[in-house]
């Protein structure tokens, strides 16, 4: 058992900020499972995390594999019996993402089945674990992108990145966060939405103005928030994002 006796499973844990929020929680003394797709890359990661000392193992998680998420959340009840932290971090673009009148429909199936509904089917399968936990911790990794103020908001920094595909899953995974948060209330699992920020990674093709490091930072501190957390927000770094 870990330092701080807490479980956690991170999802896209291989590399980016998946990688860095494991590490981090990993070196506060938590077990982290680093949920992977690929497991030349989860093991690698697994292994790096580990020759630094901390406690972690690859777990075979894709999004897109609802036998394979299942035989997950039946290793973490077998070796655990509950899961403190869920963090919801897996997400991918797509280069034919764009704007509503031209992007690739294709390409907005993909983007959706993977970031929303990828991450339903992840959330449903722990969730019998997260209330095996006394405090359970839910945190999608959702985007400012996703707010459909922002989108609406000729002032904001995020009003010309037109990507009706990506923005519309975040979107939806805040809708998650809502009305997971909503059904939870009164129990002492909390749901929220935390932006990481724009954040130098392969996703972005390591454009932003932070480092992976850096950008999951807001991540882990929700992850770890004390007894009277809140639950059904969304942050980044510094402020509350508007839905
Ligand atoms: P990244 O370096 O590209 O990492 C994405 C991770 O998701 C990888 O580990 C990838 O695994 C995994 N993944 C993709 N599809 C998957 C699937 N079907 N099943 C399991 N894992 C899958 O990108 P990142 O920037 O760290 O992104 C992490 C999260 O932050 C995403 O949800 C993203 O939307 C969000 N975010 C990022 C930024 C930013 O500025 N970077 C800003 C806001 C929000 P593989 O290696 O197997 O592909």
């Amino acid at each position: 058992m870990s330092k701080s006796n807490l479980v956690a499973l991170v999802t896209g844990a291989n590399k980016g900020i998946g990688l860095e929020i494991s590490r981090q929680l990993a070196s506060k003394g938590a077990f982290v499972f680093l949920g992977a797709r690929d497991q030349k890359r989860g093991e690698a990661a697994a292994a790096e995390l580990t020759a630094a000392g901390l406690e972690v193992a690859y777990l075979a998680v894709d999004l897109n594999d609802i036998e394979g998420i299942a035989t997950a959340a039946s290793t973490i009840e077998a070796r655990y019996g509950r899961l403190d932290i869920l963090i919801n971090n897996a997400g991918i673009v797509d280069p034919r993402d764009g704007p509503p009148s031209s992007a690739s429909p294709e390409a907005a199936r993909r983007i959706l089945e993977t970031n929303f509904i990828g991450t339903l089917a992840v959330t449903q399968a722990m969730l019998p674990l997260l209330k095996q936990s006394g405090a359970g911790r839910i945190v999608n990794v959702s985007s400012s992108l996703g707010s459909l103020t922002l989108n609406g908001d000729a002032s904001s920094p995020y009003y010309s990145a037109r990507l009706i595909a990506y923005n519309a899953s975040k979107a939806a995974l805040n809708m998650l966060t809502i009305q997971l948060a909503e059904e939870l209330r009164g129990t002492p699992i909390v749901v929220n939405s935390v932006s990481p920020g724009y954040v130098q990674t392969d996703l972005t093709g390591h454009q932003g103005f932070m480092t992976a490091e850096e950008g999951a930072r807001l991540p882990v501190e929700y992850a770890l928030l004390g007894p009277s957390a809140v639950t059904g927000r969304f942050v980044e770094p510094g402020q509350e994002t508007p839905w």
